[in-house]
C-alpha cells in the first residue's frame, strides 16, 4: 500500500501541498492544500472551475477534479515546508478529462507500452535571467557578442544558478552541468535523462523552480522563445530514446547503424520529419514561437535553432542531431512549449514513423545557415503558428493518438490566441504605415 500524504509530510517536515496541473497553454494552476486536508483532497481531489483555466470549457461546466499523482512528490528546496504535486483532472463522476495534458501524454506512453516500449526523454531548458520588471537582462556587464560559456558573466550569477542547481540535487535528479548560453543574459541547467513522464514532470517543475528562485534573488526568468529580436533564442531541446519493457536495452543503440543508431531509430526519426509541420503546433505553441525559428542572424553569429524539417549527425544546424550512438536530439522545441504535450506529440509522431517503418531519407551534413539545401530538397519549417494550426488540422496521426477531443479543444484555443494576436496594432506597424 502507498503511505498516506500526510504520514509523508509528518516524516519530511511538510505542511502545505500544491496540488498543481498544467494547461493547454503550459501554465499551472495550483491549490495550497493543509497537511491535515490533504488525504482527503488525494482521494477525491481538488476542485476549479475549467473555464477560469486553458481549458476548453463554459463557466456553466461541473467542476473539474484534480487528483495528485502519489509517485510524484516534489519537496521546495527553497522552503521546505511545501511540496508540489503534478495531478491529473477528472470529472465528477470520476472520468479522465481527455484534453489534460499530463493524460494526453500518459495516453501515448500507453500506446507505446502496448508496443513492449519504454520512452525516455533528456530535456534542455533555456532561458534568461532579466531584471525584476523583464524590461532587460539583469547583468549590464553581460554584453559580449559571443556570450556563451562566458565564465565571467555565468558566475556574476553563481548564487541563483547554484541555489537551483542544489535543488535538482536535493530532488535527486543528475544534474550534471550549468552554462551560460548563446544569449547575453541567457543560461541553461542540465540534469539527466529518465522515463518521459519523469523527466515531464521534473520540466515543469524545474520552471516553476527557476522563475521561483529568480524572484527571490530579485530577478525575473523567462523562458519566452524570443524575447529579445537580435539575440538566440530560448530553445527546449528534447532528446530521445525508445528501450524494451524493463529498460535494460536501448533499442536505438546499433554498433553496427549509420551514427550507432538503429533502424528503428531512422523509422522513428521518418515519423518526426513526416509529422513535422503539425508537431509545430506543440513544440513551437506560440506567436513568439516563429521568430526564433526561421529567424535572422543573430549577433554572436548564428540562431541555433532549424529552419527546415531534416536531420544530420553532431551539426547543430538542423532540426534532429545525432550527437551520439542510441539517442537523437529534437532542436526544433522552444522554452513554450507544454511540458507534457511537447513529448507527447513527438512520441505520437515516432510511434507512427516505427508503425509505418518510415524512412527519413538521406542525412544531410551541411552547414544549413551557410550552404542551404537546394528548394525541394527538405520540408520548410512552417512560418507561423497559424501555418501550423492548418498543419494539425490536415495531420491525421496526432490526433488519433493524443486524442481528437483534445486536439479539437487545443486547435479551439490555439484559434482564439491567434485571433487576438490579429487584432494588434504593432509598433512597426505605426512606424511604417502612419505616413502612407
Ligand atoms: P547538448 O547541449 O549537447 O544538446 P546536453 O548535455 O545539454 O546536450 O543535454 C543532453 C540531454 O540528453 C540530457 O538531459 C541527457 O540526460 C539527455 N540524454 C542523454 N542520453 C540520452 C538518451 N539515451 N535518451 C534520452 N536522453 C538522453
Ligand atoms: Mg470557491
Ligand atoms: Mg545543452
Ligand atoms: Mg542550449
Ligand atoms: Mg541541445
Amino acid at each position: 500500500m502507498t503511505q498516506a500524504l500526510s504520514d509523508i509530510a509528518r516524516d519530511k517536515g511538510i505542511r502545505y501541498f500544491l496540488i498543481s496541473f498544467t494547461d493547454l497553454f503550459g501554465v499551472q494552476r495550483s491549490k495550497l492544500v493543509p497537511t491535515q486536508s490533504i488525504d482527503m483532497m488525494a482521494a477525491n481531489g481538488a476542485g476549479f472551475a475549467g473555464f477560469a483555466a486553458w481549458l476548453d470549457m463554459t463557466p456553466a461546466d461541473p467542476d473539474v477534479l484534480a487528483i495528485p499523482d502519489p509517485n510524484s512528490l516534489f519537496q521546495l528546496p527553497w522552503q521546505p515546508e511545501a511540496a508540489w504535486m503534478p495531478a491529473d483532472l477528472y470529472d465528477v463522476d470520476g472520468q479522465p478529462i481527455p484534453q489534460t495534458p499530463r493524460l494526453v501524454l500518459k495516453r501515448v506512453l500507453a500506446q507505446a507500452k502496448e508496443q513492449g516500449y519504454q520512452v525516455c526523454t533528456g530535456v534542455e531548458c533555456e532561458y534568461f535571467l532579466l531584471n525584476a520588471d523583464g524590461s532587460d537582462i539583469s547583468d549590464g556587464r553581460d554584453r559580449q557578442a559571443k556570450p556563451c560559456y562566458d565564465q565571467q558573466a555565468l558566475m556574476r550569477r553563481y548564487d541563483v544558478i547554484r541555489e537551483i542547481c542544489d535543488g535538482m540535487s536535493f530532488l535527486g535528479w543528475g544534474p550534471y552541468q550549468n552554462d551560460h548560453e548563446d544569449a547575453n543574459g541567457q543560461f541553461e541547467m542540465n540534469w539527466t535523462f529518465d522515463h518521459a513522464l519523469v523527466t515531464s514532470d521534473r520540466q515543469a517543475f524545474f520552471k516553476y523552480m527557476v522563475k521561483s528562485i529568480a524572484e527571490r534573488h530579485g530577478l525575473r526568468a523567462t523562458f519566452m522563445p524570443k524575447p529579445f529580436p537580435h539575440l538566440t533564442g530560448n530553445g527546449c531541446h528534447m532528446h530521445l530514446s525508445v528501450w524494451n519493457a524493463d529498460r535494460s536495452v536501448n533499442l536505438f543503440l546499433d554498433a553496427e547503424g549509420d551514427l550507432g543508431l538503429s533502424p528503428l531509430a531512422y523509422q522513428f526519426i521518418g515519423g518526426v520529419l513526416h509529422g513535422g509541420e503539425a508537431l509545430c503546433a506543440f513544440s513551437n505553441p506560440t506567436v513568439n514561437s516563429y521568430r526564433r525559428i526561421n529567424a535572422a542572424v543573430t549577433t554572436s553569429g548564428a540562431t541555433w535553432s532549424p529552419n527546415t524539417l531534416s536531420y544530420s549527425g553532431n551539426n547543430r544546424t538542423h532540426t534532429i542531431r545525432i550527437p551520439d550512438p542510441g539517442r537523437f536530439e529534437l532542436r526544433l522545441a522552444d522554452g513554450a512549449a507544454n511540458p507534457y504535450l511537447l513529448p507527447a506529440a513527438l512520441i505520437a509522431a515516432g510511434l507512427d514513423g516505427m508503425a509505418e517503418k518510415r524512412n527519413p531519407g538521406p542525412r544531410h551534413d551541411n552547414n544549413m545557415y551557410t550552404e542551404p539545401l537546394p528548394p525541394g530538397t527538405v520540408k520548410p519549417l512552417p512560418k507561423s503558428l497559424l501555418e501550423a494550426l492548418g498543419h494539425l488540422e490536415q495531420n491525421t496521426v496526432l490526433p488519433e493518438r493524443m486524442g481528437p477531443d483534445f486536439t479539437a479543444a487545443y486547435l479551439k484555443l490555439q484559434h482564439q490566441a491567434w485571433r487576438e494576436y490579429t487584432r494588434q496594432i504593432t509598433a512597426w506597424e505605426l512606424q511604417t504605415t502612419l505616413d502612407c
